[in-house]
């Protein structure tokens, strides 16, 4: 049976759980406005995906 042969370190151990913060989100410019938006995702500011418009940005309205 797949067991484990021996126990890992304190050290080995740590550093693994040292790990879970991950990397800073990345950001792509928006080739329709130049806008940085998340990739694979439609632009939040001219609501392009693939150069094709998908969604409608409306302006948020203050009270
Ligand atoms: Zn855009």
């Amino acid at each position: 049976m797949a067991n484990p042969t021996s126990r890992h370190s304190r050290s080995r151990r740590d550093r693994r759980r040292a790990n879970w913060k991950g990397a800073a989100p990345s950001l792509v410019r928006c080739p329709e406005c130049g806008e940085f938006k998340i990739p694979h995702r439609v632009c939040t500011s001219c609501g392009t995906y693939n150069g094709r418009k998908v969604i409608e940005i409306v302006e948020k309205s203050e009270v």
